[in-house]
């Protein structure tokens, strides 16, 4: 069990930078995220995009803007849970207590919520039964590509996730490509490669197709794919791999207990608390008359949400206001001087 005086669901811009207002005001946070990766939307939906209205950065990228809040919690040395998602929460004398899908448990006096606007989830295959494949002969991501080595492997998906491991995983093992229209979406070079793949027989490409149905019974043997006309074909196939994308589900925060406004969290916008002691909400997740969903609004909301949980996580000491400018006390929690 890991105890801690705040746990932050997600690591999105906003739960990073209130990494940083906990850590000035000497609080200890732990990180949980679904995905593999540190940055939210920043990183899965635009890392290369251009951001032109961060405070005082008049342009960075989802990726750089990320990099730059890493590099500002580097002091505080914190951990980050990836690949997991909070399922539960519930109440355990004064604390609230945290499982995630990977069945790690957290105490803590305070939640802070920077859970965007849910979490990112692969969107999958449509075909019945197919769920009882998942992880063993269907997958949505690929954690270790040694796995497929030597393997049948049907990639489905027209943008750059499905080119690049078309392109990666034909090195090792027998790549069929489908894609339910002739054309593709991802990179035009990462397209230009994976033709010039087929043409020298080093990988099918089957367009425009869909995927029938599975055949195995404790393990894919093979799938049938069919077109717009109803011309069905048989591949003998090992392995299913689907990029369709990513969709987002507010997923378990629904269940906690909290009030919840449409697919939002109301907050009180003095504390950021929700209406549960303990539990606050920040960032796109929140929601309060006047709310603006961008990264700035988010900053702000993490700053008043570490005070409040100061209280909590702090009940005997007074929390004392103080600029990063002329605090020793602050400096010396972000390593800049030395304690006499
Ligand atoms: C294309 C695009 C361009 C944008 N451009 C701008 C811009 O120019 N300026 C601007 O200010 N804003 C911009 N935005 C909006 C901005 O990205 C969001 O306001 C910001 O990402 C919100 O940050 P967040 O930390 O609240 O949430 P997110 O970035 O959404 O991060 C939330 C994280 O929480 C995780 N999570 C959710 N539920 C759980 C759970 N149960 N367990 C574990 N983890 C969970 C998710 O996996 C995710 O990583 C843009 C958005 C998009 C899509």
């Amino acid at each position: 069990m890991i105890k801690t005086d705040v746990v932050i669901i997600g690591a999105g811009p906003v739960g990073l930078f209130a990494v940083q207002q906990l850590g000035l005001i000497g609080l200890k946070a732990e990180v949980i995220d679904n995905l593999d990766k540190i940055g939210g939307q920043c990183i899965e939906l635009y890392p290369d995009k251009p951001i032109y209205d961060i405070p005082a950065l008049p342009m960075c990228t989802g990726e750089s803007l990320t990099q730059n809040l890493l590099e500002q919690i580097k002091p505080f040395k914190t951990n980050f849970d990836l690949s997991q998602r909070v399922e539960k929460i519930s109440r355990e004398n004064n604390n609230w207590q945290i499982i995630t899908s990977k069945k790690n448990i957290f105490l803590t006096p305070n939640i802070i919520i920077a859970a965007g606007v849910g979490s990112f989830e692969p969107r999958k295959f449509s075909v019945q039964g197919i769920e009882k494949f998942e992880n063993s002969g269907v997958f949505y991501s690929i954690k270790n590509k040694t796995f497929f080595k030597n393997k049948k492997i049907s990639i489905f998906g027209g943008g750059d996730s499905a080119l690049d491991w078309a392109i990666e995983l034909s090195k090792i093992a027998n790549i069929t490509l489908v894609h339910r229209r002739n054309e593709f979406r991802g990179a035009e070079h990462s397209e230009a490669i994976v033709r010039k793949l087929d043409k020298e027989g080093k990988i099918k490409i089957k367009t425009p197709f869909q995927l029938k149905s599975v055949e195995g019974k404790d393990k894919i043997t093979s799938i049938t794919i069919e077109n717009e006309d109803g011309k069905a074909e048989k591949i003998n196939t090992d392995c299913l791999l689907g990029f369709f994308g990513l969709i987002m589900k507010l997923g378990p925060i629904a269940e906690w207990g909290l009030n919840l406004d449409k697919k939002t969290i109301p907050v009180n916008t003095e504390t950021f608390q929700t209406n549960k002691e303990g539990i606050f909400a920040i960032g796109d997740i929140c929601t309060y008359p006047g709310k603006l969903k961008l990264i700035l609004s988010g900053f702000h909301e993490g700053a008043l949400a570490a005070r409040a949980c100061f209280k909590l996580a702090r009940p005997n000491e007074k929390y004392r206001f103080e600029f990063t400018t002329t605090s020793k006390t602050l400096q010396e929690r972000l390593g800049i001087k030395k304690s006499d």
